[in-house]
């Protein structure tokens, strides 16, 4: 098992296997769009996602 700290709420966000980077989640305390910013051993970091509107442009 391996967890992050939302970066907006400071939840713990757990995870079953190591995300990659630049995976999209949500956070489930706050809802908020989540990203891996980067993954460094164990180790994950996450940011806030960038707004992006329905399209993701192609
Ligand atoms: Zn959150």
């Amino acid at each position: 098992m391996f967890n992050a700290n939302c970066p907006i709420c400071g939840s713990q966000i757990n995870f079953s296997t190591l995300p990659e980077e630049n995976e999209l989640l949500n956070c489930g305390n706050c809802n908020n769009r989540l990203v891996t910013k980067s993954v460094i051993g164990n180790e994950i970091i996450l940011a806030e996602a960038p707004n992006i509107e329905e399209d993701w442009g192609e």
